[in-house]
């Protein structure tokens, strides 16, 4: 088979999966809906028809800084209800998806799968309890960790501050988290964990992983983005590693850029959260999410090669059947040049074609890769009930 040699067509012809978007954030908070118009955002119904994209794992992400550690659960919970109800605002449209299978069944019948993953262990407030409890509301993966590290498990975005109480990666109960996902047939997902996290994950786990939203730590020098060295690993553990959207990941001078912005950035913020503050208010995602953009826009926009490098050096390292699209769509202040919203993602088929990669490897890329990995873990996990 010769295959398909157009991209617009390989694009509108492939089951298309994201497993990153910060969405749910404006579900809650915004009362905003998924198909209302984007309004400011990079990802609703009419821009992810546009985009050809089929399956959106959505993050239910807890800022533990905003909420606590003891209302963790209570704003978890409050996200997947808000993405929960989009599904039933729109059943003609949406369709809530919780196994490989069921993304495959939703698209044959013209509609946009909905998953939920969560974003930060802290979620789970130390308890396998909640946990299940998630897995059985929808919750199909969970970064151990976000930015912050927690009680079981070390993050990259604190490893090098001496004052956080770190753990050397994966504590014994982390141990037990990752099993007992495995158990339930949850995806493992390692973005944003500290190296030592990485491998004492992939120590533990008898079951491939996922990073949902990571780029390559050659390429740009961002402390959550992988090293080639884990990039093999995934290899060999089946997993698959998702490709970040965003300028500070994928575009190293941006990345010099935004950290030498950083001090001046931090107090915008804290400006901004007084007012919040004062009424003993959480700051509402989308306020500290438009101050980072104000400051996103002053660099301006990464070129959109890096975002397509990025691609290339995974694929290189890791192989085409471990490489998918984790944009973090409404969770990064901005998308490098050429991407506004999702309906610019035929724009990746169209630039990696041109470097050469076939119809067949895009289908893979674009979802087959994450979709055989999904299947993997669930099948695992009925084997051991
Ligand atoms: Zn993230």
């Amino acid at each position: 088979m010769t295959g398909m040699t157009d991209p617009a067509q390989v694009h509108s012809s492939a089951l298309v999966v994201d497993t990153h978007a910060d969405t749910p954030q404006r579900f809650v908070d915004e009362h905003w809906n998924f198909t209302d118009p984007l309004d400011g955002g990079m990802l609703n119904y009419d821009s992810a028809k546009k985009g050809n994209l089929d399956a959106q794992f959505f993050s239910i992400w807890v800022d533990p800084n905003q909420y606590g550690a003891n209302a963790s659960a209570r704003r978890t919970l409050e996200l997947i209800d808000g993405t929960l109800e989009q599904v039933l605002k729109a059943p003609d449209k949406l369709q809530l998806c919780t196994t490989a299978d069921q993304i495959i069944e939703a698209h044959s019948r013209g509609k946009f799968a909905v998953l939920m993953g969560i974003e930060g262990g802290h979620s789970i407030e130390d308890s396998l309890g909640l946990l299940r409890d998630y897995y059985r509301l929808g919750v199909r993966y969970m970064t151990l960790t976000w930015s912050n590290t927690n009680n079981w498990a070390d993050s990259s975005g604190d490893i090098d501050d001496a004052t956080i109480k770190h753990h050397d990666g994966l504590t014994p109960f982390g141990k037990q988290v990752v099993q007992e996902m495995n158990r339930l047939g949850m995806l493992v997902d390692i973005s944003h964990v500290s190296d030592k996290t990485f491998w004492d994950t992939i120590a533990t786990t008898r079951t491939p992983i996922i990073a949902s939203h990571s780029s390559a730590r050659a390429l740009t020098q961002a402390g959550r983005n992988m090293t080639d060295e884990m990039l093999a690993a995934m290899k060999k553990n089946n997993g698959v590693v998702m490709v970040n959207f965003f300028p500070a990941f994928i575009d190293e001078q941006w990345r010099l850029a935004w950290n030498a912005q950083k001090p001046e950035r931090q107090k915008a913020q804290d400006a901004m959260e007084v007012d919040y503050k004062a009424k003993g208010l959480p700051v509402p995602y989308n306020a500290s999410n438009k101050t980072d953009r104000e400051f996103a826009v002053k660099i301006g926009r990464a070129p959109f090669n890096s975002l397509i490098d990025h691609f290339d050096h995974v694929i290189k390292i890791a192989g085409i059947d471990h490489v998918g699209i984790g944009t973090d769509f409404d969770g990064i202040p901005v998308p490098p040049e050429g991407i506004d919203s999702a309906a610019d993602l035929p724009k990746v088929t169209a630039a990696l074609m041109a470097r050469g990669y076939t119809a067949e490897d895009m289908r893979k890329l674009l979802g087959g890769n994450l979709l055989r990995v999904f299947r993997d873990v669930q099948a695992a996990a009925d084997k051991s009930k």
